[in-house]
């Protein structure tokens, strides 16, 4: 049987809860250090550990067949691939950034001054779409050394908390890409490896389904119940087994992540006792 040949990166922000997903998925493989290759002993498939960068033209030429990518190097490098899926980690922004002591007036501080990026086309296109005509400087590292130094006025780059621009004397002015992690894959697969890409993102969406759902068990008086389910609807309707007590039951339901507080509260109000919260692994409809 073909073997489903999936590129992640080697070592990086992506690296680790790539590899999580994958385990997630059933999915067996060792990692190593010094790994480049790893075939999977329980599923078709064969990781490929690579730089980052090198994923999506890897993934578009069909040396991989799949791979995990930042969208922001997947926009940057414009490559013909086809995005299965947003993956939910290595959330971060593209963001325009100054020296501190900059009153910053707007988009408009840039006419005529240069930034310093590894993300020329998608600064570019910001710009080219503000109307604002700047010099783009590439390099491919350390960005935010290049106002310090003299090589830039600003910078365009990463950010997740904004502690590496602060540390470098630069404050974040203008957000201009959100990305997060993508699945991708060629765009011409084979049916039989589309087979083997259908049964991994069916996998996966059930792993993040799970995250984002909690099991959720209670005691409540039987005159509530009917304004608790309303609540807690179900996967198709909730479980209401009778307790030994007179006119008291039990409801086994699930319950999304968001709002999830504010629903246990509302519950309590009508008289839930005895609430049981329990993490789900897998979630399938
Ligand atoms: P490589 O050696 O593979 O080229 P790299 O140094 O270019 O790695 P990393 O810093 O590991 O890249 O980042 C990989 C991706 O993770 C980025 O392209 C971005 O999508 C995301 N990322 C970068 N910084 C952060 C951060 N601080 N928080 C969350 N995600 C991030
Ligand atoms: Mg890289």
């Amino acid at each position: 049987m073909k073997k489903l040949k999936i590129a992640i990166q080697k070592s990086g922000r992506l690296s680790d809860d790539s590899v999580k997903l994958f385990k997630a998925c059933g999915i067996k493989f060792e990692v190593g250090k010094s790994k480049l290759m790893s075939e999977s002993k329980n599923f078709p498939a064969e990781f490929l550990f690579l730089r980052d960068d090198d994923i999506p033209g890897y993934v578009a030429d069909g040396v991989a067949d799949v791979g995990i990518v930042g969208d922001n190097v997947l926009v940057e490098h414009e490559c013909h691939v086809n995005r299965v899926k947003s993956l939910g980690f290595s959330k971060c922004r593209l963001s325009l950034a100054v020296a501190r002591d900059v009153d910053y007036p707007g988009v408009s501080y840039f006419e005529g001054k240069s930034i310093a990026t590894s993300y020329p086309n998608i600064l570019g296109k910001f710009l080219k779409e503000n109307g604002v005509d700047a010099q783009v400087h590439f390099i491919s590292g350390s960005v935010e050394i290049a106002p310090g130094i003299g090589l830039a006025e600003g910078v365009c780059d990463i950010v997740s908390t904004g502690g590496t621009l602060l540390s470098n004397g630069l404050k974040e002015v203008e957000p201009i890409f959100n990305s997060e992690a993508i699945l991708i894959s060629n765009n011409s697969l084979s049916e039989e490896k589309l087979e083997l890409l259908d049964r991994i993102v069916f996998r996966m969406n059930a792993v993040q389904t799970a995250d984002t759902h909690k099991y959720v068990l209670l005691n409540a008086p039987n005159d509530k119940i009917e304004a608790i389910i309303n609540i807690m609807p179900g996967m198709k309707s909730p479980t209401i087994t009778p307790l030994a007590k007179e006119g008291w039951s039990s409801i086994h339901s699930v319950l999304k992540e968001n709002d999830f507080w504010e629903n246990i509260e509302a519950m309590r109000k009508m008289g839930a006792e005895g609430i049981l919260v329990i993490p789900i692994e897998k979630m399938i409809f």
